[in-house]
């Protein structure tokens, strides 16, 4: 799904900043977010951008050029980064309503595409990116997770199951899959045909992914994320590169193995796991203390070297729940 960047909200808290005379800090759902003093109101509406947007160099947008002008290739914009400003985190942009030239809007509205704004991506290297055989299978879900951040209204019931608690890897997706008899592989949003030099494919052959899915003899696909040289920095310091899968989907049936189902057959092929920091975790009472708890090392941090961790994916264990709880201290220590 393509993530909404840009919507109508109503702010629902704008409280003091210790310290700080002209701003102050405003709370949309589960976000904080730096305001001049007096901008908005509690109640008031507002078109809320999240972090990653790409705005249009456009007049409106311009007063965010000194910081936040950036290329995305060709592209000239302005990106929305994490920011902490006098100790206070500082996550989005809102603007007014009236920005949409008296466009009848309604609360939860997207108005990504009205707004120009697309979403700031890092670029893909040639050895991740392959060559394209086809579309990511109909028959299996995309890899995403959405942020808690974003979940507030359902947080208080999410808080009566308990969970398992992953570390997010800091890498890229690959779904690997074998249905009547055939072996696939995809990256983020493709298929990839086989090649010698792709990375997706030479971690299958080397860790006999093919093999060992055939050998289930059902129609299987199984999730991961890929880490090591040549992947976002290799912030990890891997010597080449491997796979830690947190995903299996029963094709046929159409539905996710279950946590426990999932981890089971992890053992049975003998395959890595993303890290499971707790099983049967109970959800702080607040989204501001779940923020606090995903901050921490990474648990493949290099021996001399203290890696902070991108965060956390939490599942109930029949999946119904899945959400991620990104470190807002890996956020800032972002390029
Ligand atoms: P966004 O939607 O926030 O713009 P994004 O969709 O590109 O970003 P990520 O922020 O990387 O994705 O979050 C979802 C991805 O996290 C999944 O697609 C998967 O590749 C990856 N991931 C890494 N570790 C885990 C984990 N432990 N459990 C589930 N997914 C994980
Ligand atoms: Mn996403
Ligand atoms: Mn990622």
């Amino acid at each position: 799904m393509e993530r909404i960047l840009a919507s109508i909200v109503v702010i629902d808290d704008v409280a003091p900043i210790p310290g700080a005379d002209l701003i102050e800090v405003a709370t949309v759902k589960g976000w904080k977010l730096v305001i001049k003093k007096g901008e908005y109101q509690p109640g008031d509406a507002a078109i809320y951008c999240e972090i990653d947007s790409f705005l249009p160099v456009t007049p409106d947008f311009e007063f965010l050029r000194k910081s936040s002008y950036r290329k995305m290739g060709d592209t000239e914009g302005f990106r929305l980064k994490t920011l902490k400003l006098r100790g206070q985190i500082s996550q989005g942009l809102l603007l007014p309503v009236d920005m949409l030239n008296g466009h009848v809007h309604t609360l939860g509205e997207d108005v990504t595409a009205k707004l120009g704004i697309i979403k700031y991506e890092a670029p893909i290297p040639a050895s991740l990116a392959g060559i394209m055989k086809g579309g990511f299978p109909s028959f299996i879900p995309k890899t995403d997770e959405e942020r808690i951040q974003n979940l507030s209204g359902e947080y208080d019931t999410f808080r009566t199951h308990p969970c398992y608690v992953t570390e997010k890897l800091d890498g890229s997706s690959v779904t690997y899959y074998h249905r009547d008899g055939e072996f696939g592989v995809c990256s983020r949003n493709l298929e990839l045909r086989e090649s010698d030099d792709n990375t997706l494919w030479k971690v299958a052959r080397k860790l006999d992914i093919p093999g060992k899915l055939a050998a289930l003899g059902s129609n299987i696909a199984v999730q991961g994320e890929l880490i090591g040289e040549g992947i976002q920095g290799n912030p990890y310091d891997l010597r080449g590169q491997t796979v830690y899968f947190f995903n299996a989907f029963n094709i046929n049936a159409g539905e996710y193995l279950s946590m426990p189902a999932f981890l089971a057959l992890m053992q049975e092929l003998t395959l890595q796991h993303v890290p499971v920091l707790e099983e049967t975790f109970l959800l702080p009472d607040t989204i501001g203390e779940l923020l606090s708890f995903a901050e921490g090392a990474a648990l493949l941090s290099p021996a001399n070297k203290r890696v902070e961790r991108e965060g956390l994916v939490i599942r109930s264990a029949d999946r119904r729940i899945s959400f991620k709880v990104i470190s807002n201290k890996f956020l800032l220590g972002e390029a």
